[in-house]
């Protein structure tokens, strides 16, 4: 028997009046949040939910959502996170996909109208027979008619749950991809594969129970959810919830809050270096950081050291994904770091980097990466054929482009599908991205392939400049041309005044293309 709702719990004992969460003025103690989630346990037992039953939970980072969460782990059910920015149609296909019996949505998410419309649209085909609107005052009534509040879940209910016998093997969260390639996937990851990574997850951050660590990355995201709050419920640390990234809101937080850990997406720690500060004492600041990681998606290494200079402290990269709970390797400390890499596998997981029929290919060269251990999904929930294609013999297939160097620390090349093949020649977007980044106008950049008659495919590199800074197109190609080999150098450049960016902080290609 084991559940994931332990990390909470044996925090709840040790520390029961610490705060374990601090969302504006509110303060949460780690047997409030166990308390809780007992009331939502039990609701949900009341209202018929059994063992293995789907649970969505859409909600912003407020501390409702770990009373939800571990409600629903205690419960014995497994927990659906869905993005609070899909939309009605999505919305739709999450609940159909995941076959959900409950539905619970925050009512401060901006789409709660559009959750309602998905609901009805899918409450018509199938067997969402329940949906709970999370209301930021506990004892107001639902704003949607016909749906009950979590308040009215929880009300009468005791704060003792004995929990639902779960195993290890068993499904505890059931976690869709970004979406950023394609339609989102439900990796199905077990217990056991969120309990290693959580508490792995506690040397990557050095964390401490003195910690705070600030959360602004999504709840509802892998990343978020294991390194930062379920690490930092294990650890008996602090996590102070913010809601959306906003460069100011986040330096402020820290100031105030003495922030030692922070985790973001590369778009963060550009917002953050790229912030005009006037208003906070960025000494302050730096001497309360103590870890950085960062994750998701690559980290310029020109962000990584400007940051790391600015703000005083390490950023440590790391590689993960959904189906990997999340995370795969890290730039840890105990085996140094190297800017542009994403460390070294973590503890119980073993990574190596393969050809097309999955030989290993030598040190230095490129090919997939593909990983084994504990952090590996069961499989993605009713996909059969994708699990072939990504599960084999153990080794999960990422799909990611990697080298491993001479020390076994491992760098991501690119995913194997934003490669464009130009007049038959493999070239990786972020080799050339790399490059253009060092360019004192250029602010950010996403090179992707567009169709071209005579070349198959085109490099297009869609470029944000700094404020202030201009400079024609004709002369940035040039730049590049000079940095790098003729044939990756791009044809075409587009200035834009912001890329298009995921719930999770990620550049999305698909839109740009
Ligand atoms: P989808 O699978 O639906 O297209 P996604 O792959 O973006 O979406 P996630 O599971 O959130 O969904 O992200 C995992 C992916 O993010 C990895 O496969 C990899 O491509 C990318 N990634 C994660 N960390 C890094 C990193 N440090 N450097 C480069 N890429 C990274
Ligand atoms: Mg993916």
């Amino acid at each position: 028997m084991i559940n994931l709702s332990v990390l909470l719990e044996d925090s709840a004992r040790k520390y029961p009046t610490k705060d374990a969460f601090v969302f504006m003025d509110t303060h949460v103690s780690f047997a409030q949040v166990n308390g809780a989630a007992n009331q939502v346990a039990n609701g949900l037992k009341a209202a018929g939910i059994q063992k293995g039953d789907r649970v969505a939970l859409s909600c912003l980072n407020v501390p409702y959502f770990p009373m939800v969460y571990f409600g629903i782990l205690k419960a014995g059910a497994i927990v659906v996170p869905m993005s609070v920015l899909l939309k009605r149609e999505e919305i739709a296909y999450h609940l159909q996909d995941s076959g959900a019996k409950a539905y619970f949505c925050f009512e401060g998410t901006p789409e709660l109208p559009m959750a309602r419309e998905g609901y009805a649209g899918f409450e018509k085909t199938d067997a969402c027979e329940q949906f709970y609107v999370i209301t930021a005052d506990p004892k107001a009534a639902s704003s949607i008619e016909g749906t009950k509040t979590m308040g009215m879940l929880m009300a009468n209910q005791s704060p003792v749950f004995e929990n639902v016998v779960t195993s290890a093997d068993d499904t505890a969260v059931i976690i869709y991809t970004s979406g950023t390639t394609g339609k989102p996937k439900g990796a199905e990851l077990s217990h056991s594969n969120l309990v290693h990574n959580a508490i792995l997850s506690v040397n990557i951050l050095d964390l401490d129970p003195e910690d705070k660590q600030l959360i602004v990355l999504p709840l509802f995201h892998i990343f978020a959810m294991t390194v930062l709050m379920n690490a930092g419920l294990y650890r008996g640390s602090t996590s102070v919830l913010l809601p959306r990234f906003d460069a100011e809101q986040v330096l402020g937080l820290m100031e105030k809050h003495r922030i030692s850990i922070f985790a973001g997406v590369p778009t963060m720690y550009w917002g953050l270096l790229n912030y005009e500060n006037t208003k906070f004492d960025l000494k302050v600041i730096a001497e309360s950081l103590k870890t950085c990681v960062s994750g998701g998606a690559a980290l310029p290494v020109n962000v990584l050291e400007n940051f790391e200079k600015k703000f005083n402290v390490p950023i440590y990269e790391g590689y993960g994904m959904s189906e990997g709970s999340p995370v795969v390797t890290f730039n840890q400390k105990a085996f140094g770091k190297k800017p542009g890499s994403v460390g070294t596998p973590v503890w119980g997981v073993e990574v190596k980097i393969v050809d097309a029929d999955d030989n290993e290919v030598p040190v230095g060269e490129k090919g997939e990466l593909v990983y084994r251990g504990h952090n590996v999904m069961k499989g993605y929930f009713n996909k059969p054929e994708a699990n072939k294609k990504t599960l084999k013999n153990g080794w999960l297939h990422s799909g990611d482009v990697a080298i491993k160097d001479e020390d076994g620390f491992f760098f991501i090349v690119d995913r194997t599908k934003e490669m464009i093949i130009r007049k038959g020649l493999n070239v990786y977007p972020r080799e050339i991205e790399e490059v253009m980044m060092q360019h004192d106008a250029v602010s950010m950049v996403a090179v992707i392939g567009v169709p071209n008659d005579e070349a198959g495919e085109e490099i297009k590199a869609c470029v944000v400049l700094h404020k202030g800074h201009e400079i024609p197109e004709e002369d940035l190609k040039a730049w590049t041309k000079e940095h790098i080999a003729a044939y990756k150098y791009p044809r075409i450049i587009e200035y834009m005044d912001a890329l298009p960016m995921s719930a999770t902080g990620k550049i999305l290609k698909k839109e740009l293309r």
